[in-house]
């Protein structure tokens, strides 16, 4: 992002940083912008002495851009149901880089992993990248679709390194960085109308992923190539309706974007229902050019894929959790330390939960409040108050942006909002 920028910027283009989308505009029924978040209000919502309120930026064409699950392009896809026949799917990614020893792994040398420590049940596998100057990019990819509603993903990442392969490779090494982030796994079944009247949808927030390959970057930009071709010949004809932003989608037919989704169109559902299902499905699909036993293979939304409990479920003690042994395996605040977040903490709390009654009543007894197992920053807390009653915690300032608890909550009550601009992870060299 950082590179592309300069490259922009280069090229003559201004690129305004540090300021996130918090509004959409519309004019009739068109998009006809963004209001960018207010700058300088206090937890409590108050203007500070340097309070700015958000700048309405108006544009003939709106693309948005947001990556997975973006917050602007999940109010409009609901707003203009947008959806396509399958709900977007998600997963989990986590992260970490390392300095090892000198000897211990070759600049180029991959390695993909499937399964373990995960269930058969579910679906996740692992990497180990070689980069270079001794540097190592290891990390699991979780569905969010399972049935535990305890368990914890940066706990099973932490039970990942111990397999000796890995261990191997990590012994007398160091920690670097440390990251989240969700993905779209949904793919083209998955995607939605990316065009409205004055906007487009594009990369991961238009599901432009290989859910096969786990790769993204290549089809979001020729999706932004594309989309920018669409709004020239838009902008020339002075339409900026779908009658000529609709060609973004006929592009998108015609590209190697089709061409390589179309293939893997029925791949990530085929393991919704677990690995051995899975491999059944997918052998048939490559046999068939994608279509499979099934096709179109329908997807539910992964949230509600969680058991409830069965009533004897108490509130987590976080003395319990996952510790680690502070050398190979960490604990979550200190990864989150690794991945150099920072918000200022006197700001209005970007994580919106909408109703925290449910929190302390149906969520502890129906599923033992996820929030605090699947967040990998541990950002969500039940917290005794000296009342003896128990309440939601949110501890924003360690949020790394992943959006998991936007997909994962099993109420959907809560809302990623975006923070003031500038706050977040480092992720630099990630
Ligand atoms: Fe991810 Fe939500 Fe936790 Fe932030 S609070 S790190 S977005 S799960």
């Amino acid at each position: 992002m950082k590179w592309l920028g300069g490259l922009v910027e280069a090229a003559g283009v201004n690129v305004f940083k540090e300021f996130g989308g918090a509004e959409l505009v519309y004019q009739g029924q068109s998009l006809a912008g963004v209001i960018t978040e207010d700058k300088g209000l206090d937890k409590n919502g108050k203007p500070k002495d340097n309070y700015t309120p958000g700048y309405e930026l108006r544009a003939k064409v709106t693309v948005l851009a947001e990556g997975t699950r973006g917050s602007l392009t999940k109010k409009l896809v609901a707003e203009k149901k947008l959806d396509n026949i399958n709900p977007q799917s998600y997963g989990i990614g986590i992260k970490e880089l390392w300095d090892v020893q000198p000897g211990r792994m070759e600049p180029g040398y991959v390695a993909h992993t499937l399964g373990w420590p995960v269930s058969t049940d579910m679906y996740g596998g692992g990497w180990i990248y070689g980069l270079s100057n001794n540097r190592v990019s290891i990390g699991l990819v979780l569905a969010l679709e399972y049935a535990n509603p305890e368990f914890d993903p940066h706990a099973a990442f932490q039970k990942w390194k111990t397999h000796p392969f890995v261990k191997n490779i990590l012994d007398g090494g160091k920690l670097v960085r440390y990251g989240a982030k969700s993905l779209p796994y949904g793919g083209w079944y998955a995607m939605p109308r990316n065009t409205v009247d004055g906007a487009l949808i594009i990369g991961d927030s238009g599901s432009f992923l290989d859910s096969q390959r786990l790769k993204g970057i290549h089809l979001a930009m020729k999706s932004g190539m594309l989309a920018a071709e669409t709004i020239f010949e838009a902008l020339k004809t002075g339409d900026t309706t779908t009658k000529t932003l609709g060609k973004f989608k006929n592009r998108v037919e015609q590209s190697y974007i089709r061409d390589e989704l179309w293939k893997v169109r029925n791949f990530h559902q085929s393991f919704q229902h677990g690995m051995l299902r899975g491999f059944i499905q997918t052998a048939f699909q490559q046999i068939s050019g994608g279509r499979g036993l099934v096709d179109p293979m329908r997807a539910e939304v992964g949230y509600k894929q969680y058991k409830k409990l069965d009533g004897t479920k108490r509130a987590a003690n976080s003395e319990e959790r996952f510790k680690g042994d502070g050398k190979l395996t960490f604990d979550r605040l200190t990864d989150v330390y690794h991945s150099g977040t920072r918000h200022n903490e006197d700001q209005p709390c970007h994580l919106h939960v909408l109703d925290t009654n449910i929190c302390v009543t149906r969520c502890v007894e129906e599923y033992g409040n996820p929030c605090q197992y699947f967040c990998p920053a541990a950002v969500y807390e039940m917290a005794k108050e000296t009342s003896g009653a128990m309440k939601l915690k949110i501890n924003f300032a360690n949020c790394v942006h992943c959006k998991t608890c936007d997909i994962a909550d099993p109420y959907q009550i809560i809302d990623w909002v975006v923070p003031e601009g500038g706050g977040g992870p480092t992720y630099e060299g990630m």
